[in-house]
């Protein structure tokens, strides 16, 4: 089953405008994968609209959403229901802090609903670390049912290697995301025989449409059994 589950709507500041929930679904469906997951820097605002577009094509959409903790570890969170991302949500949106978000320089933050219409804006800016520790977020996320994988490893920003060092043993992680900019997860894992344990997703982070599944990947198990079931 193809699928690409790190996406940003036009809700994160950093995502494109034409990141709107059926332009999402339907670069998904152009380019064959069956399941995504719609995450957002710290908020799940446009999972819903996202859910509603894809049902149109086929295209499930999981509720996702991209957590940055206070050391400035990004993790890729990815929830069983709508509600229980939601309840996860409320509480990351209690630990960000109250910083304006300044549109003309990080970019705009929409809500839109099914129809790609602008319902709002979100006036707090998204992109900011947390006051959660990455041991807050894995516990608080798992405690709900949720996924959670440190984001995009090999990369040098907002990345738990390059800002820890290593994968704390605290967070019983069981899977980490490899950007797509690594050719061969074979090679890369030779280079860190610390990382042989974990299982593996890889996804495009895509930020505008053209990066969405620009490389294709299969999931390697069962959507239920990210959820350790
Ligand atoms: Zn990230
Ligand atoms: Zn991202």
């Amino acid at each position: 089953m193809k699928y690409d589950f790190h996406l940003h709507s036009a809700l994160s500041p950093c995502g494109d405008s034409d990141m709107t929930p059926n332009n999402i679904v339907g670069m998904a469906y152009v380019a064959g994968v069956e399941v995504i997951a719609i995450t957002d820097h710290n908020t799940v605002g446009n999972v819903r609209a996202a859910q509603i577009a894809g049902e149109k094509l086929g295209i499930k959409v999981l509720a996702g959403m991209e957590i940055e903790t206070a050391e400035e570890v990004h993790v890729l969170t990815i929830y069983p229901t709508l509600d229980i991302a939601r309840q996860v949500g409320k509480i990351v949106y209690e630990h960000l802090p109250s910083v304006k978000n300044k549109p003309e320089i990080f970019g705009h933050q929409y809500y839109m609903n099914e129809n790609d219409e602008i319902e709002g804006e979100e006036e707090k800016l998204l992109i900011s670390p947390t006051t959660l520790s990455i041991e807050d977020v894995f516990n608080i996320v798992k405690d709900a049912g949720g996924f959670a994988a440190p984001a995009h490893i090999d990369r040098h920003s907002y990345s738990v290697l390059t800002n820890l060092g290593f994968i704390p043993e605290e967070l019983n992680a069981e899977w980490i995301e490899i950007s797509y900019r690594v050719d061969s997860v074979k090679e890369y894992m030779k280079s860190r025989p610390d990382l042989a344990k974990y299982k593996v997703l890889r996804n495009s982070d895509a930020h505008y449409l053209k990066d969405i599944a620009a490389r294709e990947f299969h999931l390697p198990c069962e959507i239920e059994e990210l959820f350790g079931k």
